[in-house]
């Protein structure tokens, strides 16, 4: 692999840059501290206070207490224990409600527990990515063992009502599981308010290493383990701790808590200029998603008449990242499945790129980016930026 020189990174929702302070903060583990937290001496056991103190941090983010979370290997695993544990412990309950927008980490499972025997019911949304809550309100069944919906969405950064969302699962006693992910670090997160079961994170979308996550589980609730083995995250997720990332997620969990406001109004603003800029300045654009309903950093963009490829390998040329969809699905030429369930063709869904900006971006990126893409658009349209006849050519 290179050296990367100089990059323009708009593909937050894929991955986020490890923050210095993080890091700073896992030296000492990855250097010095590298005892198990387990044994029964002090260089291993006084770790154990270290772990404590990391999930303390990633508990004040989502106001729930520290027995609440449970560290795992990352978002997926949180994603696929919480739901895994709830069909383990209702197994009369053999029905799970989700949507047809959720990440891979959900929506492949629910498919791979479908060949299983359970049945799914995903919800399908609105052309502006929204949810019906009457259609979740009926499709709640007397064997459904848990209703399990994104709060926010990677791909588009709409925003579901998870608070009137937990109120209908309360309302008919079944299980709620949300993943969080793309949430964490962009909007504040109460869970004691919410009431959800469950709550998935993982610390590489909120500027922590990846591999690791945690998975909130509302207090008293029963849970089943999905890796089981050693007594560790007491008896909740087996295997030896991942101390040095334990506490970089817990600093970067302390750190967006401080800087939520701050982060949110200044992403927002740099989003908001990116994006009426290119709608205003490229034909033929359209947002993919509602406008307001979205989280602060996200922008998921078709342009008419391009494909994304084409789109994604030109600003690579000039440095930039940016993605179609999920990273799960680039290089797969199926359209985004997010888009697709909004109603869009695969015309649209594979001229659409998603933009997601991150708290390291600065006006300068937006400048630059808005200084190359008319022009690539233009290219890829085979017409000059001014002209408006377009004719696609492929790259
Ligand atoms: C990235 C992501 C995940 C998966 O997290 P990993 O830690 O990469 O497994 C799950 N859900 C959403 C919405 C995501 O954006």
């Amino acid at each position: 692999m290179d050296q990367v020189k100089k990059i323009t990174y708009f593909d937050n929702n894929a991955t986020t840059r490890v923050a210095p302070e993080v890091l700073e903060a896992m030296l000492p583990y990855w250097r010095d501290l590298w005892g198990n937290p387990s044994a029964a001496y002090r260089f291993g056991n006084q770790l154990a206070k270290d772990i404590e103190k990391a999930r303390e941090r990633v508990a004040a983010l989502l106001n729930a207490d520290p027995r609440e979370i449970v560290f795992t290997s990352c978002g997926t695993e949180s994603n696929n224990s919480a739901i895994q544990s709830a069909l383990a412990l209702n197994p009369a309950k053999r029905h799970i409600v989700s949507t047809s927008v959720e990440h891979s980490s959900v929506i492949n499972h629910c498919d791979y527990l479908e060949s299983t025997g359970v049945s799914v019911t995903y919800l399908p949304v609105e052309a502006d990515g929204s949810l019906d809550l009457h259609m979740l309100e009926q499709s709640i069944r007397p064997d459904t063992a848990i209703v399990s919906i994104m709060w926010a969405n990677n791909e588009t950064g709409v925003l579901f009502p998870i608070e009137e969302i937990s109120a209908i699962c309360q309302s008919k006693g079944v299980l709620l599981h949300t993943d969080a992910v793309q949430v964490a670090g962009k909007v504040p997160i109460d869970v004691k308010a919410l009431g959800v079961d469950f709550l998935a994170l993982s610390a590489h979308k909120l500027y922590a290493p990846k591999g690791i996550g945690a998975l909130y589980i509302k207090r008293r609730a029963r849970f089943q383990p999905y890796i089981i083995g050693g007594g560790q995250e007491k008896g909740r997720r087996a295997g030896t701790e991942n101390v040095a990332q334990m506490v970089g997620f817990g600093r970067a969990a302390e750190l967006a808590l401080a800087n939520l406001k701050e982060e949110e109004t200044r992403v927002r603003q740099l989003r908001d200029r990116m994006e009426t800029s290119i709608l205003a300045t490229i034909p033929s654009t359209f947002r993919n998603g509602a406008r307001d309903a979205r989280l602060c950093n996200t922008s998921n963009i078709a342009f008419d008449g391009a494909e994304a490829e084409g789109i994604l390998l030109l600003l690579d040329r000039a440095g930039i990242c940016a993605s179609s969809g999920s990273a799960c699905s680039t290089g797969s030429l199926e359209p985004s499945h997010v888009l697709t369930a909004m109603g869009f063709d695969s015309t649209r869904a594979k001229a659409s790129i998603r933009l997601s900006l991150g708290i390291y971006n600065t006006d300068a990126d937006v400048d630059y980016l808005l200084h190359h893409l008319p022009e690539i658009v233009a290219r890829l349209r085979g017409v000059s930026p001014d002209s408006p006849v377009r004719i696609p050519v492929s790259v």
